[in-house]
């Protein structure tokens, strides 16, 4: 049998069963659903988007996987140098992976071992409060959330500030010679409760990372890609190391890449064997996977994405104007991410169904009803699952 994700089996209600998805719709047996979570906020282009499944049947006809170890191939060099073009300043240089997760962890293996290997004993990573960077042991430990983590108690070298300018001075203040990095979700915490918060905290964070030689990591696994109204984060302030996954590949494969600055890679480019960075995926740079993301990256730029995320911003804007609810704590938005948050989370119990029965998938967790719909949604679609978030509270 299937183990589901966070779930008490015991308790868990039966999961829709989808037998088919086209652009924004998933399809059940007897309902059309838009998909207003964007399978975990992946699936930017819609479902059987036809140029990227056209780009997985090419590479499939040739070959879908060879091991990057000794070997390399088209897509993975093509894929890397439209990264090289696509992302800001010098981050160039692309180290690939199978999920969003295992990324996160190159990335901080690659800042501590960066450390490593120029003889400093740096030992402690500065993140944010209610941090989420993926389910991985190393991952969990610089995230902050008690409902994924309070199983797995033990915290030693993470130090943990709000996304407040004086904490991150008095963390600085305090241990600068301790940091070798300081990894945040840029802008908008998803996991963490769709917190977002603003780009002079990051301009900030960039002075104090270079005044004091720590490593600025940002994990866009989620943000990237358009999601708070700008391309990635990164280019309103670049960090050392870039960390991108979920809608990498348009939804279709799980992939993800680490991407370092020249400096980071220069940290390991030596004649010295225990310079290099020892990790290796079986999966990294999977055919299939390279094939389809650098065809959802030439759909991002060809269709205008920035556009279409504008207008999904600015129809959100119109329709979340004045709603309040006395349930309701806050309504938060930022480019493609919109977040009802209320004051006790057991009234947005069943509203996954209410939303089922009205045509829209969504998945609220904790005290978050949220949309981070796919950018193809036409503007009578995102309407729809406004006023179905918003009919929720006027039941
Ligand atoms: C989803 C997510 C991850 C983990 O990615 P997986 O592919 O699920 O392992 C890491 N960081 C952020 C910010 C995420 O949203």
């Amino acid at each position: 049998m299937i183990w589901y994700p966070y779930e008490q089996m015991k308790t868990m209600k039966q999961p829709y069963r989808i037998v088919d998805a086209e652009g924004v719709y998933l399809y059940t047996e007897d309902q059309k659903l838009i998909d207003s979570v964007s399978s975990w906020w992946c699936m930017i282009h819609g479902y059987k988007h036809p140029v990227l499944t056209e780009a997985i049947k090419k590479q499939a006809d040739r070959f879908s996987h060879v091991m990057l170890g000794g070997l390399t191939h088209d897509p993975v060099l093509r894929l890397s140098e439209k990264l090289q073009d696509f992302l800001p300043e010098d981050l160039d240089y692309c180290f690939f992976s199978d999920s969003g997760s295992v990324a996160v962890e190159v990335a901080l293996k690659m800042a501590l071992q960066f450390n490593t290997n120029r003889g400093s004993g740096r030992d402690m990573v500065l993140s944010l409060e209610h941090a989420y960077h993926g389910d991985t042991f190393k991952t969990m430990e610089v995230g902050d959330d008690e409902d994924y983590h309070f199983a797995f108690e033990e915290k030693k070298d993470v130090v943990h500030i709000p996304t407040k300018i004086e904490a991150l001075e008095e963390a600085f203040d305090k241990y600068h010679d301790r940091f070798y990095c300081f990894i945040v979700e840029p802008l908008l915490q998803g996991a963490g409760g769709m917190r977002m918060y603003d780009a002079a905290f990051l301009k900030r964070a960039r002075e104090l990372c270079d005044r004091y030689d720590v490593l600025l990591i940002f994990d866009e696994v989620a943000t990237g890609f358009g999601r708070t109204g700008n391309r990635f984060v990164a280019d309103l302030v670049c960090p050392d190391i870039l960390v991108l996954g979920k809608a990498l590949t348009g939804g279709y494969i799980g992939h993800a890449v680490t991407v370092a600055n020249h400096k980071v890679f220069q940290g390991f480019y030596s004649d010295d064997g225990r310079q290099a960075l020892m990790h290796g995926p079986t999966f990294m740079g999977n055919a299939l996977a390279c094939s389809v993301a650098l065809k959802s990256i030439e759909l991002f730029e060809k269709d205008n994405y920035m556009e279409k995320i504008r207008n999904i911003e600015a129809v959100t804007r119109r329709e979340m104007e004045g709603f309040e609810d006395p349930q309701v704590k806050e309504v938060r938005m930022m480019g493609g991410c919109v977040c009802v948050e209320v004051h006790d989370g057991a009234v947005l119990r069943g509203f996954q169904q209410f939303a089922y029965e009205r045509g829209v998938f969504s998945r609220p967790f904790l005290k978050y009803m949220y949309a981070m719909v796919p950018y193809v949604i036409k503007e009578e679609e995102l309407v729809r699952v406004l006023d179905v978030m918003k009919a929720w509270f006027r039941k």
